[in-house]
């Protein structure tokens, strides 16, 4: 790893369209990943890396709502939630989930919870069995799980969740494991769309999924893919060759050295990375 620069500091990043909002305030490879789409039926929870719960705070802090700012505020958001929908069980995507259960458990959420992840992501539903076995007091809210299978379309009470298989690895420094559940997905509203790659590795057929999606948000994890790690990770250039087919996109699920790399380019359109905090501007 690049210890030259650390990855992006915690940053709201929104984009807003004529429907859909998305907020995210922190992305970074193995360690959390967590978005907020919001569209006039409700939110949905992009990834519940560590620390989601923090940044559903930290959202309403930032929220220009006057309600928002307040813990009722919260609460009404609680019950807001339209869905959890976790790309693939790494930890960096799912370990926020208990927490967040527990923090819908505090403020009173009483409508069912819908978790969606790709079928066999046996990680995220011993999580949701933790939480079930440890709460100490019978939770108010039921859970939902559904595990996706291939190209599916379902209906969250509003929003329109497509999903689209893609292939992803295990990986540590020097080594590549096996095959993991991973999909990209996205989500409409009214006829806007908003696409996200999830963890995945390049592929051609990402060219259609994220064709005049109004968002794309892809991963951006290696800056050149180490040798060996082909179907583990995007680098900059096929991320970039995916999520210029948007109208708008975003970076995300940097690395240090991804993140070393993309500063130093001088063709990125604003937002499409977070910017260096003041402090620490070389
Ligand atoms: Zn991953």
């Amino acid at each position: 790893m690049d210890r030259s620069i650390l990855p992006p500091a915690p940053h709201l990043r929104t984009w807003k369209g004529k429907f859909i909002r998305v907020n995210t305030f922190y992305s970074a490879a193995g360690i959390s990943t967590s978005m907020f789409c919001d569209t006039p039926a409700g939110r949905i929870v992009m990834e519940a890396g560590d620390g989601c719960s923090r940044d559903i705070i930290e959202l309403a802090r930032h929220l220009p709502e006057e309600s928002a700012r307040s813990m009722n505020g919260i609460r009404e958001h609680a019950e807001d939630i339209l869905g959890i929908v976790i790309s693939h069980p790494h930890y960096d995507h799912y370990s926020g989930l208990l927490n967040l259960l527990s923090f819908l458990h505090l403020v009173g959420r009483r409508g069912n919870v819908r978790i969606l992840y790709p079928e066999g992501s046996t990680p995220v539903e011993d999580l949701v069995e933790h939480f079930k076995s440890t709460l100490w007091e019978r939770c108010p809210f039921e859970i939902e799980l559904k595990g996706m299978k291939g190209e599916e379309e379902l209906d969250l009470g509003g929003p329109v969740l497509r999903t689209f298989p893609v292939t992803h690895r295990n990986s540590r420094p020097g080594a590549v494991g096996g095959p993991v559940p991973a999909m990209a997905y996205s989500i409409s509203f009214n006829g806007e769309r908003i696409a996200y790659s999830g963890d995945t590795c390049p592929s051609p057929e990402l060219a259609g999924f994220f064709r005049d999606a109004d968002l794309g948000i892809v991963e951006a994890t290696y800056d050149r893919t180490p040798r060996g790690h082909e179907k583990v990770h995007m680098d900059i250039a096929s991320s970039l060759e995916a999520a210029s087919l948007a109208k708008k996109y975003w970076l995300t699920h940097f690395t240090s050295a991804s993140y070393k790399a993309l500063l130093s380019r001088r063709d990125l359109a604003d937002g499409v990375i977070p910017p260096v905090p003041r402090a620490e501007r070389p």
